[in-house]
């Protein structure tokens, strides 16, 4: 499937978060290790200052491809997925612009 390089670059990301407790850190952290290095590099830790979560940001075709790509299944029930959309900046002006108008 490619997602984690060459495919086409898309304005939708998936940020995959992996909330824990404190003593299951060393378990959070074999198995992503487990699924091979290129795994473990995506991701992201709150662990040492307390926030006990791991975040990944992929590419994909949709949420549970996001989530199947980043996670052994062992986790995935457990995982949170953020579907994020970047937005240019003329973009984000005609989108505050909407939001706006809607207020009123
Ligand atoms: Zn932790």
């Amino acid at each position: 499937m490619g997602l984690l390089s060459g495919q086409k670059r898309t304005n939708t990301r998936y940020l995959i978060e992996v909330p824990h407790e404190p003593d299951e850190c060393l378990w959070v952290m074999d198995e992503i290790i487990g699924r091979g290095p290129q795994y473990a590099h995506m991701f992201w830790w709150g662990c040492h200052v307390g926030e006990h979560r791991a975040w990944a940001l992929l590419d994909g075709p949709g949420r549970e491809a996001a989530l199947e790509e980043a996670l052994p299944p062992v986790l995935r029930s457990r995982a949170i997925v953020h579907r994020l959309s970047r937005v240019d900046g003329p973009g984000l002006r005609a989108r505050h612009d909407e939001q706006e108008e809607a207020r009123r």
